[in-house]
């Protein structure tokens, strides 16, 4: 397995002038680990990808594998499996014959063959299907034939996976991906994990890169994407309903005020910071307070919304929407209402930019 590094790393399409699919970055994914890459339509995640498996020579910087230079080898030279939103295999062929084909292409002896198709067979779950044609499966068969293809070679670096679910039946969808967390912790393998689909990513991954406009903007764990977005993109890219954002200004080191209430805050301020915003996430603001606590609020609710499993309450917080989330059977009436934010779950952003509150 394998530390994939990528050293300044930037990527401009053939034909697309100046305007850039990836800006400069630099990125280091663990070996071992699990990641998801994130974000919406466009912003460079298959690029990223393409980039590390070699489908993709980047415009500048360079690719390593566990510190070797791999920039201008092509895709056969890195040990990489790749899972693609579609899965590549052989219809005609059996089960069996489709895992065992890249091991035959590298003349493994047929002894091994046997026993590596047995044992990626069993940990997939394909054993029972092995002398079936593949053509005849299901669409969350054929993709753990796919991964299956990959996972019997003994020299692969990383698997990398392009929205491997998007074709898969929702139902199937939590089967698949708690195999590949299985492969994960098993074979140890660097898992490199493409899509759009935030709960996805987060129930899937050791750490989240989250991308947008073609910069890598937070690599993390979720718990931290969610509780410090480094920035205003991710604060409302991940969690729904996204992280309420509240115009304020300083009034001293420690407190903002936001239209005619003081709130405690705390990161460092400088006094002279006029463009700031708080943000709450919706999950962490209180009700059932009173006006008298720190950082209590008045707020009118305008909208009540049951989703089932919870509520979410829209209130007019001095001209801006501020969702609250909350058990479906909390009692809410379309009323004023005092609502509190926690100093420890208040964010401050400066010029869309988290300020450090971990002091
Ligand atoms: P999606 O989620 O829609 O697959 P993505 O995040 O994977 O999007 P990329 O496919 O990496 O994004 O594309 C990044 C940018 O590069 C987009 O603006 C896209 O239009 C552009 N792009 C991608 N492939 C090419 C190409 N072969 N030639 C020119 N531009 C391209």
């Amino acid at each position: 397995m394998a530390t994939i590094e990528l050293s300044n790393i930037a990527h401009c399409y053939p034909g697309c002038g100046d305007s850039y699919a990836l800006k400069p970055l630099s990125v280091s994914w663990e070996d071992g680990k699990r990641y998801a890459i994130l974000g919406p339509s466009g912003c460079g995640k298959t690029t990223m990808l393409n980039i590390m498996s070699g489908l993709i020579t980047p415009s500048q910087g360079r690719v390593l594998f566990d510190g070797l230079d791999v920039t201008e080898q092509a895709t056969s030279q890195r040990n990489i499996a790749q899972v693609f939103q579609f899965p590549v295999i052989y219809g005609t062929m059996t089960v069996g014959d489709n895992l065992a084909f890249p091991l035959k292409c590298r003349n493994v002896s047929p002894e091994r063959i046997k026993t590596k198709v047995g044992e990626v067979s069993e940990l997939l779950g394909l054993e029972r299907l092995l002398e079936k044609t593949a053509n005849k499966l299901t669409a969350d068969q054929k993709q753990l034939i796919s991964l299956g293809r990959g996972l019997v070679r003994d020299d692969v670096a990383a698997i990398l996976m392009d929205e491997p679910l998007t074709v898969i039946d929702p139902d199937l969808k939590w089967r698949l991906r708690r195999k590949l967390k299985q492969v994960n912790e098993e074979y140890k393998l660097t898992l490199i994990y493409v899509t759009h689909d935030q709960n996805e990513a987060m129930t899937f991954a050791d750490e989240v890169a989250v991308m947008n406009e073609g910069n890598l903007v937070q690599k993390d764990e979720a718990v931290e994407l969610f509780e410090n977005p480094t920035d205003e993109f991710v604060s409302y890219f991940i969690g729904t309903p996204p992280m309420n954002l509240i115009d304020c200004e300083a009034v001293d080191e420690f407190s903002v005020r936001m239209g005619s209430v003081n709130i405690a805050v705390k990161c460092s301020l400088n006094v002279h910071d006029r463009a700031l915003r708080l943000g709450i996430r919706p999950e962490f603001v209180q009700i059932g307070v009173s006006i008298n606590q720190e950082n209590a609020v008045n707020v009118s609710v305008k909208r009540i919304e049951d989703l089932g499993n919870f509520k979410i309450v829209t209130c007019n917080c001095y001209g801006t929407d501020l969702r609250i989330k909350m058990p479906r059977n909390t009692n809410v009436e379309m009323n004023d209402l005092v609502v509190r934010f926690p100093i420890d779950k208040v964010r401050i952003f400066s010029s869309g930019i988290l300020l450090d509150s971990s002091s």
